[in-house]
């Protein structure tokens, strides 16, 4: 059953969220209904299941994978009395753990408050409860205001912040002159920063977690006498909270400014052609979709099938698939230049090199026409 797979994807991706993040899931709950309660989220039988279910095994946060409405998360959390994460929230933590230079740690701050601000008042109505309500609506009411101006001077701030750094990087960038620009892209974890390693033989933060890059690395990589400059970028996901699609601007820049789009998928991923739809969705969001763009298949290595036909290659046991094998399949047959490889034993690193360097040639021509 497809979307039974499905589920069982979103919630191991999920899962692996939670992990990355420094939480251990105890059980996973899931439920089909046409559209989400407006109310809970979940139905009501289903979120007192939850409910008992963390009482009982004295479970401390419940995690949701979806962004959850202001008053959805209030009365989650008034019914079940326990932490509720929604898929946002644990993504922007991540991101917050993540966070290296003052730069991204900026990013991330704007975003947290962005998510905050329409969330504040559900610490104040469990108060307002508390104390009977009529009466003292109005300190209460104040509270919250004086909360929301705080937050919303603060991102004033950030924003204004961010600003002079974008600006900055913007001339930096600049200042790159006509060097050919290519930047890494894909699905987080597929291994962007192990292929940036071995292209220029720096070392990138590479691990087996989601978000190991928040910021940007810029290398010079040289193929065959040709110089061009290779971005490594944050990692794209599902549903990636719009709040840091936002003030994640500058990292994105990269990719909105580069020549050459080198597109990393991980085959051995069983979700891979959601990823590369994911990644497609994003790149059109911040307009980047129309430019050249290389696709590198990865972590050949790595993959298992089970060979039906001939140009089927099914996930199963068989590992050893053969370049050629590779190339009958469907994804050869991508209107971009194709190549499959693996960045942990460099297979098939040749090939992969030598398409770069065609399409980094061909832009480099075009920009130097030396025949006029
Ligand atoms: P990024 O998030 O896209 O930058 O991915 P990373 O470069 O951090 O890699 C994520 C994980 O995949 C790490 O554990 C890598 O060692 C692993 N990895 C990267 N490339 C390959 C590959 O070709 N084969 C296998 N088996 N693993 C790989």
């Amino acid at each position: 059953n497809q979307s039974e797979d499905k589920l069982i994807e979103y919630m191991d991706e999920l899962e692996f969220l939670a992990f990355t993040a420094g939480a251990t899931v105890a059980k996973r709950f899931t439920q089909r209904l046409t559209q989400p309660d407006s109310k809970t989220f979940v139905g009501k039988g289903k979120m007192e299941e939850i409910r008992d279910y963390a009482k009982e095994h004295n479970i401390g946060t419940v995690i949701f994978d979806d962004e959850l409405s202001p008053s959805q998360l209030k009365n989650l959390e008034r019914e079940m009395e326990v932490k509720i994460l929604d898929r946002t929230n644990l993504i922007l933590d991540i991101f917050a753990q993540r966070a290296q230079t003052s730069y991204a740690r900026t990013q991330v701050e704007l975003a947290q408050y962005q998510y905050l601000l329409p969330r504040l008042t559900r610490m104040w109505t469990h108060l307002e409860r508390q104390k009977g309500g009529i009466g003292m609506r109005g300190p209460g009411e104040t509270e919250i205001e004086t909360d929301r101006r705080i937050i919303r001077d603060r991102i004033t701030l950030l924003k204004d912040k961010l600003k002079i750094i974008d600006k900055q990087m913007g001339t930096q960038r600049q200042n790159r002159g006509k060097t050919v620009r290519t930047a890494l892209v894909g699905y987080t974890n597929v291994g962007k920063s192990t292929l940036m390693n071995a292209l220029s033989k720096s070392e990138v933060f590479a691990e087996n977690k989601l978000f190991a890059t928040l910021d940007t690395t810029v290398r010079k990589v040289v193929i065959g006498n040709l110089p061009f400059l290779l971005t490594d970028t944050v990692g794209f996901i599902r549903k990636l909270p719009t709040q840091l699609v936002e003030s994640f601007k500058s990292t994105l820049d990269e990719v909105r400014e580069a020549d050459l789009l080198i597109h990393v998928v991980d085959i051995s991923h069983e979700s891979f052609e959601d990823h590369i739809n994911s990644v497609n969705e994003i790149l059109q969001e911040i307009d980047a979709h129309r430019k050249p763009m290389i696709m590198v298949f990865n972590k050949i290595d790595d993959f298992s099938y089970e060979k039906k036909d001939e140009d089927d290659l099914t996930p199963g046991s068989n590992k050893n698939i053969s370049l050629d094998e590779w190339k009958k399949t469907w994804m050869a047959k991508s209107k971009f230049p194709t190549v499959f490889i693996s960045a942990l034993t460099k297979e098939n690193f040749p090939e992969m090199k030598k398409l770069i360097y065609d399409e980094v040639l061909r832009i480099h021509i075009s920009r130097f026409p030396y025949n006029d």
